[in-house]
């Protein structure tokens, strides 16, 4: 009745522009938030059959998902709370992400239990204040790495840090911090296989920070980066397409009230079509009155209140009914709305209308890999 069309074939494409416009890096395909709603696992096993370097994920829970799945290409997990089984992390190796010198000591604590040498990536923070650690600390925290690596407890793989995309001369100011933590950390006596800074939208926007490895998510799904750029300027496709079947339509004679609150009435009488997605689906209930959809090939406006599992659209007198197919959004070069259109609508970015889509929706995936 509702359906995540997932094309994997999309998603693969979109690794290659990547690829194509970072060459000489490595890729770090960012699969975080059950791949930002794509499917993690799906997703992930695409991504390893086309050889991807590298998966990014935030919590080391998502990353044993992964392990679990059979997937042995390297990842890196950096979001942790005191609780996170890094012991099962190592021994499952997984990478670290180590941001502060009590994340250091319990990364050398599960070093010891398993047996197990840590690949960990040092986390500095430029600017983002986020986690990372703060220049301040940094040449402390490097100085303890240093000494954990002599007792070959840890093996430091990478540094990174994350742009916060505010104006070009901020990023640019974090990028010379980065540097500078770079060459503190080499005065200190560590070098780093792996520097990475730039996601999606700084890969594209500075080429000549792609140091050794870019982390790539929201690109990999074919959505633009930016606000003001559609993907299909980079030649990205959007992978994710969101639709269901009308379930009934009815005759309606004029002036009466659709949905709740009577956000509109029928001007004359009229064709109503009721499409079975609701908020619980994730969509956004502040994008009643504006979202568009399209039934073939046609587009109408959600004019009524958006309800938890269902929405009206007036259809007119066009010639519609139960089992249309109806898209909420899809690649916009097939003429359907896209996700960036929801997103305005909604007024918020494609990265959460996509994250944010569940619900009762089933998943179909294209182009799935063996
Ligand atoms: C989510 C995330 C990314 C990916 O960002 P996109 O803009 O989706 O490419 C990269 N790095 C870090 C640290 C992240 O949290």
């Amino acid at each position: 009745m509702r359906e995540l069309v997932i094309d994997l074939d999309a998603i693969e494409a979109n690794l290659n522009v990547y690829r194509k416009r970072a060459p000489g890096a490595k890729i770090m395909a960012v699969v975080k938030a059950d791949a930002y709603g794509h499917g993690m696992f799906e997703v992930a096993l695409k991504l390893d059959r086309a050889k991807v370097d590298y998966f990014g994920v935030a919590d080391v829970d998502e990353a044993l998902h992964l392990r679990e799945g059979g997937l042995e290409t390297p990842i890196l997990a950096w979001l942790h709370d005191p609780n996170d089984r890094f012991t099962e992390a190592l021994a499952a190796n997984i990478e670290l992400s180590v941001a502060n010198l009590d994340h250091l000591e319990r990364v050398a604590d599960a070093a010891r239990l398993t047996g197990k040498v840590a690949r960990v990536h040092l986390k500095v923070d430029t600017g983002l204040s986020r986690n990372g650690s703060t220049i301040e600390e940094w040449p402390a925290l490097v100085t303890a790495v240093v000494a954990l690596c002599d007792e070959q407890l840890l093996e430091c793989v990478g540094v990174f840090s994350h742009l916060s995309s505010t104006s070009e001369v901020d990023d640019r100011a974090q990028i010379v911090r980065f540097d500078e933590a770079v060459d503190t950390a080499k005065s200190l006596g560590l070098d780093f296989e792996l520097r990475h800074l730039t996601a999606s939208d700084g890969t594209l926007s500075y080429p000549d920070a792609n140091y050794e490895m870019v982390r790539i998510g929201v690109g990999l799904y074919g959505l633009s980066p930016f606000v003001d750029r559609t993907s299909a300027e980079f030649g990205l496709r959007p992978a994710m397409t969101a639709r269901a079947l009308v379930t009934q339509t009815k005759r309606v004679k004029a002036d009466v009230g659709i949905s709740y609150g009577y956000m509109v009435r029928t001007k004359a009488e009229t064709t109503l079509a009721l499409v079975p997605i609701g908020y619980a689906e994730g969509l956004p209930r502040n994008a009643s009155g504006k979202a568009e959809v399209s039934i073939k090939g046609k587009r109408y406006k959600i004019e009524s209140r958006i309800a938890m599992d269902q929405f009206v659209i007036d259809v007119g007198d066009d010639d519609v009914s139960a089992g249309d197919e109806v898209v909420l959004f899809g690649d916009s070069s097939l003429g359907v709305p896209s996700a960036d259109e929801l997103a305005v609508a909604a007024d918020t970015i494609n990265y959460e209308i996509v994250t944010r889509m569940g619900g009762r929706f089933r998943y179909t995936f294209i182009g799935a890999a063996e």
